[in-house]
């Protein structure tokens, strides 16, 4: 009987002798980053790679996601390890693609690498022979949610209905066969060191506003006009307004932009578009604060007789990292890394879908280092290849064994104390009853 941490130094042997192919990877991906569900070229590297491990992949899951599996040498709970697909459009960002404005500036690209890399790692060291159960490789799309225009059109021709990536694999079945399901996200904060655990983060619902005035002469005839813009601006203003009711530990943000402003400068602007989140820490303190955010909206249109399209889409909900397996992750992690490199962080107020992947199963999203800048900006960029890239393909590989080892009775007992936050149904009627369109008419 092969010892258990002999195996886990053979896989991080055989992910360290494989470091050059997994940088290199994690590199061509920076290189190449897509926006969300079109992250063909990605989820093709991804199908080779897996592919050329021996495994045989399904491509093409909620459009552009991966998955493939390898089994244990007896039956037991499925473990998922995940990677996202795509980037997102950064203003001056360096090493944004030319046409669609795609960066790697949240570095989704390492965790493909990583996901690869404890592929490499697991099925080179021949882990599975010891391990029960399966472990699912799978690359998922469409993280950032952005773009939501072009997701909504998607949605309204029937090839989406969830714009997130996670929670439309979710929707189609894609996790009807998963019991716990880990990802690793690199970060640029320093204080977390070089791996790090957060209790929770924000979840978030996503929003699009369209306000109607009528188009008129700004010069001749502004009189005959609705200026939908000035009825924007008091909206985002009224939004303001109300952040002062915002309670501190209910975490809240509401970020609006503006997509469309108007159609020429010497026309009384006619339609002006906005889409926002509504972050928040509970569902209960994101649907409060969006009651607030909707009423202020409502105001831009009263003021000047414009009218108003909300339209409220379900977004992602909070997440929440099982602890259970957090603790396997910090040993792993200290003993790798050093113990003075993990660190415990409290809650996030950024929103990610594997928080609605942790309503319904055991699931661990820590953040492990190796980039500079800020997330999302224009400076964000890996500093540190190995271990952006490497040594997350450890950390995943390393929670694969320790969950699945002999019976996975790790795995096993986790499951058995889990009570889901939501079953799949309910989490689908949930996120379904978030969908609302409302017409506010502000002349009448
Ligand atoms: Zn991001
Ligand atoms: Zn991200």
């Amino acid at each position: 009987m092969a010892n258990r941490d002999d195996v886990k130094r053979k896989v991080c042997e055989v992910i360290d002798r494989n470091a050059e192919r997994i940088v290199s990877l994690g590199e061509s991906i920076r290189r190449h980053p897509e926006l969300g569900f079109k992250e063909f070229k990605t989820a093709r590297a991804v199908e080779e790679t897996l592919s050329s491990l021996g495994l045989a992949p399904r491509t093409g899951l909620a459009i552009t996601g991966v998955r493939a599996e390898a089994k244990g040498s007896k039956d037991g709970p499925t473990f998922a390890l995940l990677g996202e697909l795509d980037g997102l459009v950064v203003a001056g960002h360096p090493v944004a693609d030319a046409q669609t404005g795609a960066a790697h500036a949240c570095g989704h690209n390492a965790q493909i690498a990583g996901l690869m890399g404890a592929a490499i790692g697991l099925l080179g060291a021949n882990a599975f022979a010891h391990l029960a159960g399966r472990v699912v490789f799978f690359a998922v799309p469409a993280e950032e949610y952005g773009d939501v225009e072009w997701r909504v059109q998607q949605s309204r021709a029937g090839a989406l209905e969830f714009l997130g990536g996670k929670p439309e694999l979710l929707r189609l079945g894609h996790f009807d066969d998963v019991d716990l399901a880990m990802m690793i996200h690199t970060t640029s904060q320093p204080e977390m060191k070089k791996a790090g655990v957060s209790a929770s983060n924000n979840g978030c619902i996503v929003k699009t506003v369209r306000y109607i005035g009528r188009a008129a002469h700004a010069g001749g005839a502004p009189h005959l006009g609705v200026n939908a813009l000035y009825a924007a601006n008091i909206g985002l203003m009224a939004i303001n307004a109300v952040r002062e009711t915002f309670r501190d530990e209910d975490s809240i943000r509401v970020h609006p932009i503006i997509t469309h402003g108007g159609n020429q400068v010497n026309v009384i602007p006619g339609e002006v578009r906005i889409e926002t989140y509504v972050r928040g820490k509970t569902v209960e303190a994101i649907l409060d604060a969006n009651t607030r955010v909707d009423r202020a909206l409502r105001a831009g249109a009263l003021a000047l007789g414009a009218q108003v399209e909300i339209e409220t889409l379900p977004g992602y909900l909070p997440l929440f990292n099982h602890a259970g397996m957090a603790t396997h992750f910090r040993a792993n992690a200290s003993q790798l890394l050093g113990a003075d490199q993990v660190t415990e962080n409290g809650h996030r107020s950024g929103s990610t879908d594997m928080g609605d992947i942790s309503h319904v199963m055991p699931t661990l999203h820590p953040y492990m280092g190796g980039a500079t800048g800020s997330g999302h900006g224009a400076d964000y960029a890996i500093a540190d290849p190995r271990l952006a890239y490497v040594e997350p393909a450890k950390q995943l590989a390393l929670m694969a064994v320790d969950l699945l080892w002999g019976d996975a009775e790790v795995a096993r007992d986790i499951l058995k104390a889990w009570t889901p936050r939501m079953t799949k149904e309910a989490y689908l009627g949930f996120q379904r009853g978030i969908a609302r369109q409302e017409l506010f008419d502000g002349a009448k």
